[in-house]
């Protein structure tokens, strides 16, 4: 039983993987997620259905579109591979079972979604250094509302969540734009981004995730200026990545590094 769950969740993965491309070419190019239907970028030419099956298509189309031969970018199977990798492990990191009631699922399969939606925020940013609010504002909403079902966060904490996860980072980039003399060192996506984050997850995961984004952040940053690819006015470092990053390490691994730190240090 457990093997054929597997099989469902990973073809669910790949497909899942394969909207993420959708979304992460249309959403910061402001096109309709459902029109026009899947085409090539190159030629115009409207794909069939066997031409949108994740992964095979394009290794039966040898990475060129079937029209105009112009070359397909590996990074679409990849993203599709990701994704249904990343939902497996999350699935079964989180413990997710269907034994209990619909309703009592609703935050928890949430939760999922808020993590496995990490893959396509974190790619756009790279692209595009933006955070665009439709993968944001309505899922804090959404979030909020949720907490007056009783069973998870209560009102109060994700409420708390909320302003701790969006209010923290604000700060952050108030005092990074004083100390670095330049404008915008947070970007209100990332702001909004963890607000939602925190609503769903609560204050201390939310905090717990900054922290580690921050210092992967700067890990990479320092590299980055190491490596002399980044010369600080130029070159911008995306945030939303190592947000994702820290966050999912926060979701699963977060109280146990705490308590193990708060050991180190003696309190
Ligand atoms: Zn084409």
């Amino acid at each position: 039983m457990d093997s054929i769950y597997n099989v469902i969740i990973i073809t669910s993965g790949l497909c899942l993987g394969s909207f993420f491309n959708v979304l992460i070419w249309r959403i910061p190019r402001g096109e309709s997620i459902a029109w026009p239907p899947s085409h090539c970028t190159g030629c115009g030419f409207k794909l069939k259905a066997y031409h949108n099956i994740p992964v095979l298509s394009f290794l039966f189309l040898r990475g060129k579109c079937c029209s105009c031969n112009a070359p397909i970018s590996f990074v679409y199977p990849v993203i599709e591979i990701f994704t249904a990798l990343g939902l497996i492990i999350i699935w079964k990191l989180s413990g997710f079972t269907f034994a209990h009631p619909w309703y009592q699922n609703i935050i928890p399969g949430l939760q999922i979604i808020s993590l496995i939606l990490l893959i396509p925020i974190s790619v756009i940013d790279i692209r595009h250094y933006i955070i665009p609010d439709r993968f944001t504002l309505p899922f804090l909403a959404l979030a909020l509302a949720l907490s007056f079902v009783p069973g998870h966060l209560s009102p109060a904490q994700s409420f708390l969540g909320a302003l701790c996860g969006g209010g923290s980072l604000f700060l952050l980039g108030v005092i990074g734009t004083y100390v670095l003399k330049k404008g915008d060192a947070m970007g209100m996506g990332d702001v909004k981004l963890m607000a939602y984050l925190g609503a769903l997850w609560g204050a201390q995961t939310a905090l717990i995730g900054i922290a580690f984004g921050a210092f992967f952040g700067s890990v990479a940053g320092g590299v980055m200026i190491l490596t002399k690819k980044f010369d600080n006015n130029e070159h911008r470092i995306p945030f939303g990545p190592f947000l994702a990053a820290g966050t999912v390490l926060s979701v699963f691994a977060g109280e146990a590094l705490l308590q193990a730190y708060l050991r180190l240090i003696g309190l």
